[in-house]
């Protein structure tokens, strides 16, 4: 499937200079979302990933319905200040700002092979975050897929030998 045709660019969003990939037109078109996450949940099948962890907020969008694809579990990587139990949490910057992210200390058993879901791979400050937490915890992180990569700002470089899928780049 043409993926590509399903994503909206939009110039100077937030920032002047950012051009904005929004996925909200993939989402609302079943087929487009369905055949996205049967593609990504292929390439979980062969890394044999045993849990599914993903970023706030859009990594959620991608990773729960993989999970659920795949009959595995799903582990939410949330913005600072929002879980309830005993978390971690590390600070990051984006392509553009700041934040900090947090799991639950019990999320993710040592030795689980963790795939790691989300919208876009743009610098990779996200990901290297999140695999930072996962392995924290012990988790081993199998691979990282996402709907779109941005290859110029060469993400993928910062995560080594991490097998990467992306669906679409530019
Ligand atoms: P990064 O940490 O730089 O790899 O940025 C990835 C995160 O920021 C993803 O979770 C995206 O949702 C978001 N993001 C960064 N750049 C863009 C962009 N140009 N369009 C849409 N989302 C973006």
């Amino acid at each position: 499937m043409d993926f590509r045709s399903y994503i909206r660019v939009i110039p100077d969003f937030p920032q002047p200079g950012i051009r904005f990939k929004d996925i909200t037109t993939l989402l609302k078109d079943g087929a487009a979302y369905k055949a996205a996450i049967d593609e990504l949940a292929q390439f979980a099948r062969e890394l044999q990933a045993d849990v599914i962890a993903g970023p706030e907020a859009r990594g959620f969008v991608v990773g729960a319905p993989l999970a659920y694809t795949l009959g595995l579990g799903f582990v939410p990587i949330r913005k600072s200040g929002k879980l309830p139990y005993k978390s971690i949490k590390a600070d990051y910057s984006l392509e553009y700002g700041k934040d900090a992210l947090a799991v639950h200390v019990d999320a993710i058993q040592p030795g689980q092979r963790v795939l790691i879901a989300d919208d876009l791979l743009a610098t990779g400050g996200t990901i290297t975050t999140t695999i930072n937490l996962v392995e924290q915890l012990g988790g081993k992180v199998v691979g990282a897929a996402f709907f779109i990569e941005l290859t110029y700002l060469d993400g993928r470089q910062k995560l080594g030998d991490i097998p990467v899928k992306s669906l679409v780049q530019y």
